[in-house]
């Protein structure tokens, strides 16, 4: 198992090898520079698709017409980039055509100045056409070239911008800023899935209140949220309180903090998945449970079994917390979890379907009432063998 980092390495050295140009690009420049481990290396390179397909046995062609081929180096995947001068538009369609150019024209198609550089590993050298060491070194997100140009190409750099922001702890520059909020109305024009995956990088980096607040301070958050947060939102004060990175569920929940219907109106309007929408809708369906710390053992047993209890109990916390009232519920929950510690919480029922019909239940939905009776029996300890389960079922199916 190779790292990122050697898988990567080794798709730059086979492109110099065959006598093409190539370089580190982008956003991992950006964090190898400041010591932080990128998360994905991208390459830019002077070879067309076709020839970097021909040279790597395994290649994805994600968008060859844009100049760009997946190569796969065992669990890696390196983006290997033509240097081109286009770059996706406002509209979310990528230009029809590309134009192959030189690095430092594509350097100048990059969105922000510290996302504008390459590296060549092999010579140990920098290529900054942009200024991003300097802004680099400042802390400073910056546009390359003109703000307003640059957001009118695509609106969504607006949020980028921020989220940069709210990752690195940087400051977004006078007239960058100025822009953004010039032009926040027109976040709107881009879509959910865009804006949902810089969001997610917003509740995700260091400090989410930050971000939300940059988001507030601009302008953005009203196209975003078609809420009205504003400095003093009770949610705003619940994230900066938490103070630390949460989850694009957690965030939301926290940021509409029990308002469910908003969380879930906006978590739609963001298109997330099936699964997250059902974490969320969980969460809802569940949340007061913890208001009776003392309910049925099979109550009790079936909630902590769900795997989206641990994410429940922890929105529950961070809520207490928050309100500064210590939750006595969450301490008895917490110790009643505690014996169930390496143990089975839901084992195999005792007793299936076939075995009721086989004692005379009628078919239909009197099965599924006595097998869920049974069952909550066995997991409160009232019955413990199957024996006495089908005992419990046949008085069941005669009463
Ligand atoms: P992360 O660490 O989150 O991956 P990143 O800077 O690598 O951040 P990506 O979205 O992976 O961001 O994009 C890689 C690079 O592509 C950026 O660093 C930037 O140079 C360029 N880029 C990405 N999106 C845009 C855009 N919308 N407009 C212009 N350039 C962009
Ligand atoms: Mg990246």
């Amino acid at each position: 198992n190779i790292t990122a980092r050697k898988a990567a390495f080794t798709v730059l050295k086979r492109l110099r090898n065959n006598g093409y140009t190539a370089f580190y690009a982008g956003g991992c420049v950006r964090d190898m520079l400041i010591g932080r481990e990128p998360k994905d290396y991208d390459i830019a390179s002077d070879a067309r698709p076709e020839e970097v397909e021909s040279l790597f046995r395994r290649t994805v062609s994600v968008g060859a017409q844009f100049g760009v081929v997946l190569v796969m180096i065992k669990a890696h995947q390196i983006e290997v980039a033509a240097f081109r001068s286009d770059w996706g538009y406002t509209d979310g369609r990528r230009p029809d055509t590309i134009t192959f150019t030189s690095p430092e024209e594509d350097a100048k198609r990059r969105d922000f100045t510290i996302n504008g550089m390459f590296f060549d590993p092999i010579e140990d050298r920098v290529f900054d056409y942009v200024g991003g060491r300097e802004d680099l070194e400042k802390g400073i997100i910056r546009t390359i070239g003109n703000p307003q140009e640059r957001f009118e190409e695509d609106f969504l750099r607006m949020l980028r911008a921020v989220r940069f922001s709210a990752e690195l702890g940087f400051e977004i520059e006078g007239q960058t800023l100025e822009a953004v909020s010039e032009f926040s109305e027109r976040i709107s024009r881009i879509s959910s899935e865009r804006i949902a995956v810089e969001l997610e990088k917003i509740f995700l980096s260091p400090s989410p209140a930050l971000g939300i607040r940059l988001l507030i301070q601009t302008g953005l958050s009203v196209g975003i949220f078609q809420h009205n947060f504003n400095e003093k939102s009770h949610g705003l004060s619940l994230l900066d309180f938490y103070g630390r990175s949460v989850s694009l569920e957690m965030g939301i929940l926290l940021l509409f903090i029990s308002d469910w219907q908003e969380a879930e109106q906006f978590a739609r309007r963001l298109k997330l998945s099936s699964k997250s929408l059902g974490l969320i809708e969980w969460c809802r369906d569940n949340y007061s449970k913890l208001d009776c710390p003392d309910m049925a053992l099979h109550k009790f047993r079936k909630l902590i079994a769900d795997e989206r209890f641990g994410f429940l109990f922890e929105l529950r916390r961070a809520y207490q917390a928050f309100i500064g009232e210590p939750d006595d519920n969450l301490q008895i929950i917490k110790e009643r979890q505690a014996g169930f510690a390496g143990k089975e919480i839901l084992p195999k029922p005792f007793i299936n379907g076939r075995d009721v019909i086989n004692l005379g239940a009628n078919p239909g939905p009197e099965i599924g009432d006595v097998l869920e009776k049974v069952y909550n029996a066995q997991l409160d300890f009232e019955v413990s063998s199957p024996e006495q389960a089908l005992k419990l079922a046949k008085s069941l199916i005669e009463l």
